[in-house]
């Protein structure tokens, strides 16, 4: 089997799909690795790293990328990158099936075999391959420290002969992968922290961490079966509002991370609530990238809004921390192709409800019903 590790032209991807480290693992067993030249150059994984672990580096993606019988990515594909992907091919990668349906149509179309990680069940046999809590993790650490940075004041409680700091007090809203791993930050620095969900059952996970939850009763199941979180209801969502209000106004910090599969991200903290918030205050949208948690989120830049408080929203944070977070995602990659190949042969079984999750397309046909609803909806949108 002949792996690619393809560049990443998506501005400002750092991340590589397998690190050195990996390729000689995988090179040990038997599996063949092409890297293109520079590929691993943005996280500091030099060409001469991979052929000492004993990959072939190729200088010419479109060679790399016929001679493949996998190509290995990270960021999602783009409309040059379409033409270089053959008949019979396939690709993993986090592919944003829900966000670019059109693209994976044109997979099926093409005749491509492909693997989104981002469809992976969130249950714990696939938890080795499961890329939205490896990068999760790094983006919920990140995002408190950009908000440490930005705060004009201390995270911890010091007590110094020039005077007693109280610590910061910070509020979390969303406690999946990247929320939790936000609220664990910020205790290590000394904040005291609060956290919000819709999803109850969250509750014991944020205790555990040494933050108290904000609890709320919302009359209504607001659980996925995949255990994602719905979009609930506008009497559940005012009633939220009303609390989440309460909440930002008494934080230094608050940090938003609330996303509901598919869909944009539910707007969670108005303008209103801003003004309520004391000078100095700031804000970190996770999800600013599927629309914004905040009202006057833009994906990519601080905003400053009266009285003084800071709005960031950081686009791509796990490339912020190229090393480990390739680390984590070779992992994730490479536990995946020993899932899917067996005996130098890619064997799909479709009653594997990994296996039959995370592939959208394969011989010519469009499999995932997600995409397949997404596409739908869009088209009977436009009649
Ligand atoms: P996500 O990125 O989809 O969403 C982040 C959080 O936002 C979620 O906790 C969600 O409940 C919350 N949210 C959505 N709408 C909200 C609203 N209106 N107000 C407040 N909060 C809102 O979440 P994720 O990190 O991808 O995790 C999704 C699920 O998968 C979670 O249940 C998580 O525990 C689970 N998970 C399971 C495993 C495993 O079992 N192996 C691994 C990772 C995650």
């Amino acid at each position: 089997m002949k792996i690619a590790v393809t560049k990443e032209i998506e501005v400002g991807e750092r991340r590589i799909a397998l690190i050195p480290d990996m390729v000689s693992r995988l090179v040990k067993q038997g599996w063949e690795i092409y890297v293109e030249s520079g590929a691993g150059e943005a996280g500091y994984f030099s060409d001469s790293a991979y052929e000492q672990a004993g990959a072939t580096i190729v200088s010419d993606k479109a060679e790399l990328w016929q001679n493949a019988d996998i190509i290995t990515k990270v960021s999602s594909l783009k409309e040059e990158e379409l033409p270089l992907l053959q008949k019979g091919k396939s690709i993993i990668g986090l592919l944003d099936p829900l966000g670019q349906p059109e693209t994976i149509q044109k997979l099926a179309d093409q005749g491509v075999t492909s693997f989104s990680l981002e469809l992976m069940p969130r249950t714990s046999r696939a938890q080795s391959m499961d890329a939205l809590s490896s990068q999760g993790n790094i983006a919920g650490y990140k995002s408190v420290l950009i908000a440490a940075t930005a705060l004009p004041k201390f995270f911890p409680m010091l007590t110094t002969a020039a005077g007693t700091i109280r610590p910061a007090s910070v509020f979390i809203i969303g406690v999946g992968v990247a929320g939790l791993q936000a609220i664990a930050t910020a205790r290590r620095l000394g904040a005291l922290v609060e956290a919000f969900d819709i999803r109850p059952e969250v509750k014991e996970q944020v205790q555990s961490l040494g933050a108290d939850f904000v609890e709320m009763d919302l009359e209504e199941d607001t659980t996925t079966s995949d255990g994602y979180a719905k979009e609930v209801s506008k009497d559940s969502k005012q009633k939220s509002q009303e609390l989440i209000a309460k909440h930002v106004a008494k934080a230094d910090v608050v940090i938003t991370t609330a996303q509901v599969q598919g869909k944009r991200a539910p707007q969670l903290v108005t303008n209103e609530m801003i003004k309520q918030m004391k000078p100095g205050s700031v804000i970190v949208d996770l999800a600013g990238e599927q629309g914004g948690n905040c009202e006057p989120t833009e994906a990519g830049k601080d905003i400053q809004m009266e009285p003084g408080v800071t709005v960031i929203s950081p686009i791509n944070l796990p490339s912020s921390l190229p090393i480990h977070a390739s680390q984590m995602y070779s992992k994730n990659i490479s536990t995946l192709l020993q899932y899917l190949v067996k005996e130098e042969q890619m064997q799909l079984d479709f009653d594997d409800d990994i296996i039959n999750s995370i592939c959208l397309t394969h011989n010519g046909e469009l499999r995932s019903q997600k995409v397949q609803e997404i596409l739908a909806a869009k088209t009977e949108s436009k009649v």
